[in-house]
C-alpha cells in the first residue's frame, strides 16, 4: 500500500555525554521514511533541502528506494539545521540551535501520485503544513500525525484544527501532559482522543509505549539496550515503523495495531544503536522480525 512521509529533512550536529558528530543526516522525514523503507515499496518524501544538502545524503535516501520526486532542492537555499545536546542520561536533550533555512518558506506540493497516498505519516512540522499536506491528499485511510512540545505552547489552535482531521497521534508522556493539561496519562488520553485522533500512542521513552484505542489499552515495553549512542530520530523511527507496518499489512484491526507498536518499538531500538541514521541504514528483514519476537518474549510467560 502506498506510503507518504513528510517533515523536516536536516543536517544535524549532535553531542552526546561520550561523542559528537557534526554534518550528520536527520530530520524527521528523513528517520520516517528510511524506518518506512523496510515495510512498503518506494516511500514517497516530501520535504525540502538546500543545494548545501549534498550527493552523498541523497544517495542515502536513494538506496533506501525513497522515492524523491515531492523533495524540493532550494537554489541558493540552506537546508534545516538543528544542534542538540544529550543529558548524561540521555532521556533529556537540549537544542543548542535551530536554523530553519528553507524550511521557513516550505510550502509543500504534492506531485499528483503523492495525491493518491492511502497511508500517510505527518511527521514533527508547524501544524499549518501538516494540514495543508492533508487537504492535498485524496482519501487515505490512515493519517498518523506527530508533534512536539514547541507547537503545544505555540499554536495550539492550530494544533487541535489538524488534531480534528487525523486518524492517529504518537507523542511522548511529556507532551500529552502538557496537551492534555493532566498528570495522568489515562485521563490525559481520553482527553486527547476527544480531540480528533482515535488512535494515540503515548512513549515512555526507555519505558515503552501505550496505545489507546476504543475502550483498549496496550502497553508494549522498552528493548532493554545497554548503549544507547544517540537518541535522535527514535521517535520518528516509531512512526515510519508503525505507519508503514499497518501499510504493508492494509488493515486496521486492534492486533495490528498491536504489532504496530511493536514493530516501530523495533525500528527506534535499532535507530539509537548508532549515530544519526547510521543504526537504520544496513538492516534486514529478518534482523527486524527477531527484534518484533524479543518484544513479544519480554512480557511473555508460560502457562504452569
Ligand atoms: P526526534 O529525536 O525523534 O525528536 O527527531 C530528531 C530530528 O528532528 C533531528 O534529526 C532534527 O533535525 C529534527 N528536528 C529537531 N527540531 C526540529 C523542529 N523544530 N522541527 C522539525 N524537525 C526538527
Amino acid at each position: 500500500m502506498s506510503f507518504l512521509a513528510i517533515g523536516s529533512i536536516a543536517i544535524d550536529h549532535l553531542e552526546t555525554p561520550f561523542e559528537k558528530r557534526e554534518n550528520v543526516l536527520g530530520g524527521a522525514a528523513t528517520f520516517i521514511s528510511i524506518a518506512a523503507s523496510y515495510f512498503v515499496d518506494k516511500p514517497m518524501l516530501v520535504g525540502a533541502v538546500g543545494e548545501d544538502f549534498g550527493e552523498e545524503n541523497l544517495n542515502v535516501l536513494k538506496e533506501k528506494n525513497i522515492d524523491l520526486s515531492g523533495l524540493q532542492i532550494v537554489k541558493g537555499g540552506k537546508t534545516f539545521r538543528w544542534h542538540g545536546r544529550y543529558h548524561y542520561d540521555m532521556n533529556n536533550r537540549d537544542t543548542i540551535e535551530t536554523q530553519l533555512n528553507v524550511l521557513s518558506e516550505f510550502n509543500p506540493v504534492l506531485p499528483n501520485k503523492f495525491k493518491e497516498a492511502r497511508y500517510v505519516c505527518l511527521g514533527n512540522l508547524d501544524p499549518v503544513i501538516q494540514r495543508n499536506v492533508l487537504r492535498q491528499v485524496k482519501s487515505p485511510k490512515l493519517t498518523v500525525c506527530d508533534t512536539m512540545n514547541y507547537w503545544i505552547e505555540n499554536k495550539l489552535d492550530d494544533l487541535k484544527e489538524t488534531l480534528k482531521l487525523v486518524d492517529a497521534l504518537i507523542i511522548n508522556d511529556s507532551e500529552a501532559r502538557l496537551l492534555s493539561q493532566s498528570p495522568n496519562l489515562v485521563k490525559a488520553a481520553r482527553l486527547i482522543r476527544a480531540m480528533g485522533p482515535k488512535i494515540l500512542v503515548i512513549k515512555k521513552g526507555e519505558h515503552g509505549a501505550l496505545l489507546f484505542t476504543d475502550g483498549s489499552v496496550f502497553a508494549a515495553p522498552a528493548y532493554p539496550l545497554e548503549t544507547i549512542v544517540d537518541p535522535t530520530g527514535a521517535g520518528d523511527a516509531f512512526a515510519g515503523g508503525f505507519t508503514a507496518y499497518l501499510a504493508k499489512v492494509g488493515d486496521l484491526s486492534e492486533r495490528s495495531l498491536r504489532k504496530a507498536v511493536l514493530y516501530g518499538s523495533a525500528m527506534a531500538s535499532f535507530c539509537v544503536e548508532k549515530f544519526g541514521t547510521e543504526g537504520l541504514l544496513n538492516l534486514s528483514l529478518l534482523e527486524i522480525d527477531d527484534r518484533y519476537r524479543s518484544f513479544l518474549e519480554l512480557s511473555r510467560i508460560d502457562e504452569e
